[in-house]
């Protein structure tokens, strides 16, 4: 049974390990650098990346994420997530860090007001047995992928879904249904690691 973390600086940590729990993984919160060295890959949730970042910095954990991305452990970002894990930003402060591990560029907020909150069926390749439900939340898009990274799901024409070799992102947070194919995709790619 693979062991992952769940980044808990801020965001929705409790959902991810019910979920990670439900696919059979020994899901543990993660809030000091130390606690890297115990896992098998890491989950960095929804909430908001701005404070995500800042608290990263405020305890030490920095630079040891972008050093467990740089050795290739699996980490899956979800929404607030997959702005942590994206090499740039578009729409963030000057100043706002991320831990990087996808050659992409990540608009924050990018679904915009009027559709602050919606739900969407949406097609992840890999993810056989239909649809997943997509819950957007103030969430973000990708803007541009580069060459070694994969789409994959779309929505209304953006990326939603993308993985650089064992760096997983969704915009969408499929921690808050009961599905949780998205997160037995991700223990997969931790088993393979293992
Ligand atoms: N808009 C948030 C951010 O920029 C992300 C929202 C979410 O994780 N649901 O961090």
């Amino acid at each position: 049974t693979p062991t992952i973390g769940v980044l808990a600086l801020q965001g929705d940590v409790r959902e991810h390990l019910k979920a990670l729990a439900d696919t059979g993984a020994q899901g543990r919160p993660v809030r000091r650098a130390e606690e890297l060295d115990a896992i098998d890959g890491l989950v960095i949730p929804g909430g908001e990346s701005t404070t995500m970042s800042k608290l990263a910095v405020v305890f030490g954990m920095l630079e040891p994420l972008r050093a467990f991305v740089r050795a290739g452990k699996p980490v899956y970002g979800t929404c607030a997530g997959m702005i942590m894990v994206a090499d740039k930003l578009l729409d963030a402060r000057e100043d706002q860090e991320t831990f990087g591990g996808i050659d992409m560029i990540v608009r924050r907020n990018a679904f915009g007001r009027q559709n602050e909150s919606f739900e969407a069926a949406i097609d992840v390749a890999g993810i056989p047995g239909g649809p997943v439900e997509g819950v957007f939340i103030r969430a973000p898009w990708v803007e541009s992928v580069g060459a070694e990274a994969e789409v994959l799901a779309t929505y209304d024409g953006h990326t939603v879904a993308v993985r650089q070799g064992n760096v997983l992102a969704t915009s969408f947070h499929p921690e808050l249904t009961g599905d949780h194919r998205v997160h037995a995709l991700f223990v997969d790619m931790v088993r393979h690691t293992v």
